[in-house]
């Protein structure tokens, strides 16, 4: 998005040299420049924010473009034979993977479950992939984030993606064998914000190597990879043009070094380290795409890297499912087993219908993928933040429901002779996914510049704050003209009366997504003809939009989900029980969303919290010890 007023944000960090200070306007014009533009591709969260419920373009589920037949399932069982063998406790304790596990997953080839066969690997579909993630997942995140870094968002993906044929031929084979990979785009002052990136890479005089120089934070899998794909800034004036751009890098190379290993609130058994490079020399042929698009690649991977994440969710809110169904009918307390309590009740029934949707929301988005015939990036991160915030409500309530027998781990529980049900650890290991492969926030930021686009693109020089007066002038006609055509139409929409008699119980709901989807392409029109280009700077109204359409995305998975099952077997009506009540409860807050939309006290809270960074109600603060450092946070 453009900005019409530039704000240069100073901080105070010691690390950050003056001439890597970085304005808001360059930080946009960064992530901008590496954002996709064209639209190739259909895309049915995109066609939601124009106004229009596309049901037949995902119902129903479109065909992958490869099957994996039994090939696939006689992989799925094989390795569900092997975890059952391992202490999926044990590993999730102690921090790397032991040698016999990597060696039993290698031999598996777990490790290639991505790469295509022609080098080595198994070139599953990513419906395989994700299945043989969430049983890992499940049993012990230690192998399934090991594997997920690796291959969701390591080496492989962008290689497959984007290498040469001689970098595929050099190194997929090894990555296959179980050659461990990981990314390194996060540094100490990169974290949303690629613009402040420090690592740099110079191209050497003979123009054969660039020289690397910097350090990047919390890269998973470094203590244990072989390879890594790094971004790193190469400068401009080197007689190439310059920007943020992808290398791979052989951790054996001299220079590199893991200073620090990380640990976690969570995920206690994952490797994850501080990668120091000091003057690495990587050849030339180990750049990744041209100079200047590292950030484009690692944006592409993550559209398809992203659907881990949702399925793993998923997974777990199908385990918290299970916890619950059994200890809410044999724990009785007040003279009844707990589910019989209504409030126990209805926490049980939100965690079954809320594990039904975010398994709905998961296949649909490797549906998409699998197909080859859509353009996911909106489905991926709709996915990633509707699962990621779905499973910590999920496994929240699952913690309710166990009450102490929830906070109590799992070591303490069976030491008092208890059933070791580890729901605390599954918490703290849950939690990271809000955060990890772009946070709740970015990924609403993301989706709201796509869902602003079409207007944005309409407003021309009026976005644009380095345009003059009289074409601003000229442009804000058209823009008017723009907004009035879009508000009529997605007004009138409502005598199309189209049938979702199909849907069966169901149509109800499909009919309230295809209304709200116009209603939402009326308020994002509104909002914008409102704020005009300000309104990127009005999140809380923007987020609104974007957690409506997640909504009405959830929803019509669903229904899909529901009416897939019902085909199938029509004599079993629990599906649509499911996907009524997660739709129901969905209306409620779509509801809520519409009549809060600019909510008279967002500017209030924005004004207070400016307050509390100032200082402010610092006297709300006495009373306690302080919990940051002697030096402050920003040691
Ligand atoms: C366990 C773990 C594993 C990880 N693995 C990897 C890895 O393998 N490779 C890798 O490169 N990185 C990795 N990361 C880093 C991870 O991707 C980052 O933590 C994440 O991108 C967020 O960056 P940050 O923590 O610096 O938060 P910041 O960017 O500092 O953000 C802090 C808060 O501000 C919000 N925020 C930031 N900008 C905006 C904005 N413009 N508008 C609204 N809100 C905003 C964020 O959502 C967040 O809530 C890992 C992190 C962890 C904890």
């Amino acid at each position: 998005m453009n900005s019409s007023t530039i704000e240069t944000v100073r901080t105070s960090n010691p690390v950050l040299p003056l001439e890597r200070e970085v304005s808001e306007r360059e930080a946009r014009k960064v992530a901008e420049a590496a954002r996709e533009k064209e639209w190739k591709l259909p895309s049915f969260v995109r066609e939601l924010f124009l106004g229009r419920l596309r049901m037949d373009l995902i119902n129903p589920l479109p065909e992958p473009k490869q099957d994996d037949g039994e090939r696939g399932e006689d992989f799925l069982r094989r390795l569900e034979d092997y975890l059952r063998t391992v202490d999926g406790d044990e590993l999730d304790r102690v921090p790397g993977m032991p040698a016999e596990v990597h060696d039993a997953l290698s031999e598996l080839g777990a490790f290639g479950m991505k790469i295509p066969q022609e080098f080595g690997g198994l070139g599953f579909s990513q419906r395989t992939y994700t299945r043989a993630l969430a049983l890992c997942g499940t049993h012990s995140s230690t192998i399934s984030v090991t594997l997920s870094a690796h291959q969701s968002i390591g080496v492989p993906q962008p290689l497959v993606l984007f290498g040469t044929d001689e970098q595929k031929e050099k190194y997929l084979p090894r990555l296959a064998k179980g050659a461990i990979s990981g990314f390194a785009l996060t540094e100490t002052d990169v974290g949303s914000d690629p613009a402040r990136m420090q690592c740099e890479a110079v191209l050497s005089d003979d123009g054969c190597t660039y020289v690397l120089n910097g350090s990047k934070l919390w890269c998973t899998n470094a203590p244990l990879a072989e390879l890594l794909v790094v971004m790193a800034r190469v400068p401009g004036e080197e007689g190439g043009p310059g920007g943020i751009t992808a290398f791979i890098v052989d951790m054996a190379t001299e220079g590199v070094e893991v200073t620090n290993r990380c640990s976690f609130m969570g995920l206690p058994g994952i490797e994850n380290g501080v990668v120091q490079f000091k003057n690495v020399s990587i050849p030339v042929e180990n750049r990744l795409l041209e100079e200047g698009r590292g950030l484009k690649l690692a944006l592409v991977t993550l559209n398809t890297g992203r659907l881990g994440i949702p399925v793993s969710c998923a997974a777990t809110g199908k385990w918290c499912l299970q916890v619950v169904r059994e200890w809410a009918s044999v724990r009785a307390q007040w003279g009844a087993p707990i589910g019989k309590h209504e409030a126990v009740a209805h926490m049980v029934a939100t965690i079954a219908s809320e594990t039904f949707a975010m398994e709905a929301v998961a296949d649909l988005g490797v549906a998409l993928a699998d197909s080859g015939k859509f353009d996911i990036r909106l489905e991926a991160a709709m996915g990633k933040l509707l699962n990621s915030e779905t499973g910590w409500r999920v496994v929240d309530r699952t913690m309710q429901v166990r009450g102490g027998r929830g906070y109590e781990t799992a070591e303490s529980l069976e030491a008092r002779g208890e059933a070791p049900i580890p729901v605390e650890q599954v918490m703290r290991s849950m939690r990271i996914n809000r955060i990890f492969e772009g946070s709740s926030e970015i990924m609403r930021l993301f989706i709201a510049r796509e869902a602003v686009d079409p207007h944005l693109r309409k407003a021309g020089s009026v976005a644009d704050p380095d345009s003059r007066l009289d074409a601003k002038v000229k442009d804000a006609f058209g823009l008017g003209f723009h907004m009035a055509n879009w508000v009529g139409r997605n007004l009138v929409g409502w005598s199309r009366k189209p049938s979702y008699r199909h849907f069966g119980e169901l149509a109800g709901h499909v009919a309230f997504v295809d209304r709200s989807a116009r209603r939402l392409a009326r308020s994002t029109a509104l909002a914008m003809a409102w704020y005009g280009p300000k309104l990127e700077r009005h999140q809380a109204v923007l987020f609104r939009l974007v957690d409506i359409a997640a909504e009405l995305y959830a929803m019509s998975a669903s229904c899909i989900q529901a009416k897939g099952k019902l085909d199938i077997a029509p004599e079993d009506e629990t599906p649509v029980q499911l996907a009524d009540l997660f739709c129901s409860q969905s209306r409620q807050r779509v509801d809520s969303l519409f009549r809060g939309l600019f909510d008279a006290t967002d500017a209030d809270a924005y004004r207070l919290a400016q307050g509390v960074l100032d200082g402010d109600y610092r006297w709300l603060e006495q009373g306690i010890l302080e919990p940051t450092a002697p030096n402050g946070i920003n040691r």
